[in-house]
Parts: structure tokens; sequence; C-alpha cells
């Protein structure tokens, strides 16, 4: 049998949570509020290729987020564009950074391509602290650097002044994901400063706010020079011709996307207040999910006999939970839920008091 390379031998395949439920609250999904079922089109050609640069697409992208279309490349989702910043960027043994806990993928695809990927510990209370990323870019002279802001899964944002800092500080390339930043209402985009630095990449996708999972759809922007090598790597025809086109079909809604996220950040501050009042320690969050810590034993599966999932971390996140923030009635079953189980932190509670 031919064997898988050496480096790969102790990857496991990427296996989400598998109970099914009702309601599902672990992945950061949202709601489809931009395409319903009787949507049609007319000129799908499905025995052509599509478009290898979905040009269309991104010129209606390049009206949204006011950046040069030629700055703009699109893929299956912005776990594409991590894969291609990899692809395009990384020698063997080139170390690649990034806060730890942060997004999972930039690890799994850094060993994928042979770099060596260094987790920058957080803070207390998981604060990322821009001096410590520096100091580590000081040390390992990283080919690349990873932050992600609001961060998956703390929810907490990286302040601008601090990307700032680090991009100055080094010269390793930084790609920012910003995959929840539609819901931050104090994380300023970087995306209008790619042209500033030489070494910027934003990536971010329509899998959150735009509710759009299961289209697979997600973008990079950076300055011309970085766009051009990662369109040399880039997969012809990589983006197919039914998530282009419903691509520019959601783009034409941003109207809906405002008020969308408008929503869940309300959402956002009910549940983060139901959970406190648990006496659960919550943080607070930007993004369209709440990270929480409980002592309660099996909260996972409890949830699960309440037909409700959230995600549960193991390891050295253990008892920490991440929960989506849904609609009003699931987030109100959510809140039911844990009211009925939590007993742990309400002992607690009664022994303080
Ligand atoms: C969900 C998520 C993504 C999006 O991945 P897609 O491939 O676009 O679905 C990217 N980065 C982070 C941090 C995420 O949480």
């Amino acid at each position: 049998m031919k064997t898988i390379r050496d480096s790969l031998k102790d990857l496991k395949p990427y296996k989400p949570q598998s109970e099914q439920t009702t309601i599902k609250l672990d992945a950061n999904e949202s709601k489809n509020y931009l395409i319903d079922d009787t949507l049609t089109f007319n000129d799908l050609s499905l025995n052509l290729y599509p478009d290898s640069n979905a040009n269309v697409l991104r010129s209606k992208l390049s009206a949204y987020i006011n950046v040069a279309e030629s700055q703009i490349l699109v893929g299956n989702g912005s776990s594409e564009m991590i894969e291609l910043i990899l692809k395009t960027f990384i020698e063997s043994d080139n170390v690649v950074l990034g806060f730890d806990p942060s997004f999972s993928m930039y690890a799994i695809y850094t060993k994928i391509y042979n770099g060596r990927y260094i987790g920058v510990p957080s803070k207390t209370d998981f604060k990322l602290d821009i001096d410590d990323m520096i100091d580590y870019a000081k040390t390992y002279q990283p080919k690349l650097i990873f932050l992600c802001s609001p961060n998956n899964p703390t929810g907490q944002i990286i302040p601008q002044t601090d990307i700032v800092k680090l991009i100055k500080s080094t010269d390793a390339l930084i790609c920012l994901d910003e995959a929840y930043i539609e819901f931050s209402e104090n994380a300023d985009s970087m995306m209008s400063m790619v042209d500033e630095f030489d070494n910027l990449m934003v990536i971010r996708t329509f899998s959150k706010a735009f509710g759009l999972a299961g289209i697979r759809l997600g973008y990079l922007v950076s300055n011309q020079n970085i766009v051009n090598e990662l369109y040399k790597v880039k997969s012809p025809y990589n983006l197919n011709a039914v998530t282009q086109n419903l691509g520019i079909y959601a783009l034409s809604q941003i109207e809906k996307v405002n008020n969308y996220t408008k929503n869940i950040i309300e959402q956002r501050f009910f549940v983060e207040k139901a959970l406190a009042k648990l006496n659960l320690k919550v943080y607070s969050s930007e993004a369209n999910f709440i990270f929480f810590q409980s002592l309660e034993p099996n909260l996972y599966n409890k949830l699960i006999d309440k037909d409700i999932r959230i995600r549960a971390f193991s390891d050295n996140l253990k008892n920490y939970y991440r929960v989506t923030i849904g609609s009003p009635d699931e987030n109100k079953q959510f809140i039911k839920a844990m009211k009925e189980i939590i007993t742990w932190e309400k002992q607690q509670l009664k022994e303080i008091h």
C-alpha cells in the first residue's frame, strides 16, 4: 500500500460533531434569509466551465467593499483562501504563527504544507496580546502570521492599532481573518488598508453573516503584488457557476444582511446576560457566538438530550463551550434548557450568598 507523507501520519480527518438535533448552535451558521427555494437562474450554462476568475461576482464585491476588482480573489469558502496562501508562500519548515486558541484550520493547513505552526498563548481571560505576538515573531522569524478578529472561538477583537503595530514590526505576511467582522460594532476592517502595506491580506466569507455556509464562498483582498502571486497558484475554474450566481444574487441584498447582523447583535446581548445570570464565566463577544465556561458535568450531552447542540471543546479548553446566536426562539429555548440543566454553578451561587 502506498503510504501518506510522513509528516501527515498523525493527521486526523476533520470530523464535525455528529449528533443530530433540532436546534443547531454549534457551527456559527446563520439562517438562510437571502435565497429562497423559488429562485431560478435563466442563463446558467451548466455544460460550460464557469468564468475562471468570477469577474461579475468580483465586480459586485468590489462595489460592496470598495476595493479594486483586480485586488479581489474568490474561492470555495475562506478555507480555500487559507489553503491558497499556504500553498503559495510556505516552504518546508517555514514558521507560521497564530494566537492560541484561534481557528483550528490555520494549524492544520500549515501542517499539510509542511510548515511549522506555533500558537502564541493568549493571556488570562484569553486576551490576545499583540506585544507577545511581536516577541514571538522576533524569535521565530515566521513567514506568515494569522490573526482572527473577532477571534474564533473566543469572540474578542484585536484593535486596529495593534494590527498595524504588528504589521509594521515584521516582514512576515499577515493574514487577517475577518470571518465575523459583520457582527462587530467595534472592530474596524483592515480591508481598506491593504494598499498601505506590502504584507497584509484580509479574508472574508459568506458562511456566517450572509447565512450561506452551504454555497462555499469566500474572498481575499490584498495589494496587487500579493494577489498576482496568488492568482498564479489558484486552480482554474475554482468557483462553480452556481455559487458565482448565488453570490451575485446575495450581494444585491446587502440591506437584509445589515438588518440580520443588527438583530444577531441584539440577541447576543440577551444570551450573554442570561448566561451570566447563571453564574457562568461568559466572555464578551463581537461575533455571532458566545464563548463560556461551565463546570456542569456532561453539559454537552445534557443539551443534546434537550435536542440542542452547541460546540464543546476538549484538552486544554475542557469545560469551555461556544454557542451560536440563533433565532430569538432558539436562543430562548437554549437559555431555558440551560436554566434547567445548570446545578453546579447554582450551588456555587448559593454558597456565596
Ligand atoms: C467559519 C470560519 C471561516 C469560514 O470558513 P469558510 O470556508 O468560508 O466556510 C473562516 N475563518 C474562521 C475563523 C471561521 O470561524
